[in-house]
């Protein structure tokens, strides 16, 4: 996969990380998340960039997850 990065497009911009998995937001136009272990040079590339600019939030995957944990909740409330 190749991927691009332009500083510009980073610049004022705040890093979404998975507070599940700590995957991290690369790329919000095609929605790329980017694991530690995948690409540990570049990951420390975005965290540094970023700096204290890192909000929580959800990776597709693990956002599926949550939303099928609620559901369940849910369920398991109606019972
Ligand atoms: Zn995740």
């Amino acid at each position: 996969m190749k991927i691009l990065i332009w500083d510009k497009m980073i610049e004022g911009k705040i890093l979404t990380m998975c507070c599940v998995c700590k995957k991290i937001k690369i790329n919000d136009e095609f929605d790329l998340w980017l694991k530690r272990e995948d690409n540990s040079v570049l990951y420390n590339r975005f965290i540094n960039k970023f700096g204290e600019r890192v909000s929580d939030g959800y990776c597709p995957e693990d956002l599926e997850k949550a939303m099928e944990e609620v559901k369940q909740y849910k369920l398991d409330k109606k019972k």
